[in-house]
């Protein structure tokens, strides 16, 4: 019944274990405050429930636009920014023109295209886990695919590819996405671009990673004829009436507290990193997002299921290519970082006595 394609989709996993600390999923590790949730309870109780939402989310794009310094005629809003790449995917280019993209990363990309039915080119990173430009210049002229999705900085490696290669490789494909999920952690863009209809960027953002991945809003920003286009196959209410209402008071009158939790949660970040380099046999992959990788001279699946009894959650990506023996940690409170770095601290004692 079901088209080969799908049967053989892999489908994307994610992290449900339950845990005292969860560093695994790259979200804030912050709830909004009393206060602004006070507020949105009196927002929500204004909404006409027995109606569909504004489709195109007007009074939140021009929040979001304000705050990006782009025009709303530059946004399309998702459901997520999963829902983005899937419109991204299904519009740009033949379905029989592929995909390219660095792996590691973010699997979406792939989920997406396999359930499209188009080529995939995955380029493994290098050494260094940047782009490795040459793999990367072969794929693009050999088989011209019509997409090259970036993860900027890249999820699970949490660093920026060289900006250089990457002005070097767009030249080289239609289309670039700048997928920009982890900006707020560093501030490094591709927006100027994206809006300027004469170059070939589009950027993703979402809010799922400053704090609000409960309510689905992505967003695509590119320049205004791009995102006429891709409104034809958006679904008509994938941001739902709640959604909209929320992300506004929270972007308007919780802005404050938003830039308080990611700064400190960089804050954290830099010190985490610091207090794990400094763990006999621990190296640590410095990240500009709000996880990073690390790697212990133990199996990555021990670690994993030890901190896990410890109560600490990590993500373990150790079967991803070139990362073996690796883990994902996000970055979480204060508190959690030092119930982290003391679970890690017993976890290794204990298997260095084992070995
Ligand atoms: N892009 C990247 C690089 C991500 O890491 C994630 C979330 N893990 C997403 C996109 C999806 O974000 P959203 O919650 O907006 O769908």
């Amino acid at each position: 019944m079901f088209a080969r394609r799908i049967e053989k989709l892999k489908a994307y996993r994610t992290e449900t274990t339950p845990a005292r600390i969860r560093l695994s999923s790259n979200e804030l590790p912050y709830d909004l405050p009393r206060w602004l949730k006070e507020r949105i309870k009196k927002e929500l109780a204004q909404i006409p429930f027995n109606r569909y939402p504004d489709p195109y989310a007007t009074e939140l794009r021009e929040v979001l636009a304000e705050l990006w310094g782009v025009k709303p005629e530059n946004l399309l809003l998702g459901n997520g920014s999963d829902e983005l790449i899937l419109y991204l995917q299904t519009a740009v280019g033949e379905l029989y023109e592929g995909v390219a993209y660095p792996i590691p990363t973010f699997p979406m990309y792939r989920v997406v295209a396999d359930t499209l039915g188009r080529p995939v080119y995955e380029v493994p990173l290098d050494e260094n886990l940047d782009l490795d430009e040459g793999a990367f210049e072969r794929v693009l002229e050999d088989y011209r695919p019509a997409l090259l999705f970036i993860s900027y900085p890249n999820n699970p490696t949490g660093n920026l590819f060289s900006r250089e290669k990457l002005e070097r490789l767009r030249k080289k494909v239609p289309l670039m996405v700048s997928d920009e999920a982890y900006f707020d952690f560093c501030g490094e863009t591709y927006l100027p671009e994206a809006v300027d209809a004469a170059q070939n960027v589009v950027v993703l953002r979402t809010l799922s990673k400053v704090g609000l991945a409960s309510l689905r809003v992505g967003a695509l920003i590119a320049d205004e004829a791009f995102v006429k286009e891709l409104l034809k196959v958006k679904m008509p209410f994938n941001v739902t009436y709640p959604s909209q209402v929320v992300a506004k008071v929270v972007l308007t009158e919780g802005l404050e507290f938003i830039r308080w939790a990611v700064e400190r949660v960089v804050a954290e970040r830099e010190r985490l990193t610091a207090e794990l380099s400094k763990m006999e046999g621990v190296e640590v992959f410095p990240s500009k997002a709000n996880f990073f990788l690390f790697k212990t001279p133990f199996e990555a699946d021990a670690v994993h299921r030890l901190l896990l009894e410890e109560g600490v959650l990590v993500r373990n990506v150790s079967y991803l290519p070139g990362l073996d023996g690796f883990l994902r940690v996000g970055v979480g409170k204060p508190e959690e970082n030092d119930a982290f770095l003391e679970a890690l601290r017993k976890v290794l004692k204990k298997l260095e006595a084992a070995s």
